[in-house]
């Protein structure tokens, strides 16, 4: 009897095709021929995730609301929020600057929360959500666009930069970043492409 689709899995390195076995978590799958990782057993279910992204919104909300970085020198102080960098940059010479840094570090994690929210909140009542498809290619799409950890490197290297020659200190609005910038490597990996196999496709 031929195997269905959702039985196989394809190395991404070496394209053999194995059948799918379950993996507890913690677990491991390797490819026999190159010894790549074919699958993970996945640690966290649909309400882990679904806390996870409620939270991921509100470190998202606090990492613009409060600033990043603050610098004081000789009594004169300043200091700066993600959505001020970007209002800024656009004030300036290098205004396209200004739009790519507003789609990597506020629209694209922004877009990324809501759709993972969306999916979720249907995903732990075992459904797809309206516009299962579209949302998980939209995901797809716009991870390589969502740039949280080069942001967070940029600002850790001024501030190391500038510290010699004026006060800077790490705001309230880095510490949510980095917070932010872990939470969302854990939640918007390849791991939610499990939604694909373990939702069932509804009767049309
Ligand atoms: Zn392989």
């Amino acid at each position: 009897m031929p195997h269905t689709r959702t039985e196989l899995i394809i190395c991404e390195h070496c394209d053999s095709v194995f059948t799918r076995i379950p993996l507890d978590a913690g677990q491991t799958a390797y490819c026999t021929c190159c010894d790549g990782v074919l699958a993970k057993g996945y640690r966290l279910d649909y309400q882990q995730l679904l806390a996870l992204t409620i939270t991921a919104a509100l470190l998202l909300v606090f990492s613009n609301a409060f600033p990043v970085i603050q610098i004081s020198f000789e009594g004169l102080a300043n200091e700066t929020t993600l959505a001020d960098s970007v209002r800024v940059l656009a004030q300036g010479e290098i205004t396209p600057i200004a739009a790519v840094a507003g789609l990597t570090i506020i629209l694209a994690p922004a877009l990324q929360i809501g759709v993972l929210g969306w999916l979720l909140a249907h995903a732990i009542q075992g459904r797809r959500a309206p516009g299962f498809k579209r949302c998980m290619k939209t995901l797809e799409h716009i991870r390589p666009w969502s740039m949280l950890e080069v942001c967070l490197l940029g600002i850790l290297v001024a501030i190391v930069k500038l510290a010699g020659m004026l006060e800077v200190h790490p705001g309230l609005g880095l510490w949510t970043l980095a917070m932010l910038t872990v939470l969302m490597i854990l939640m918007s990996g390849k791991s939610i492409r499990r939604l694909w196999r373990e939702l069932p496709e509804p009767d049309e």
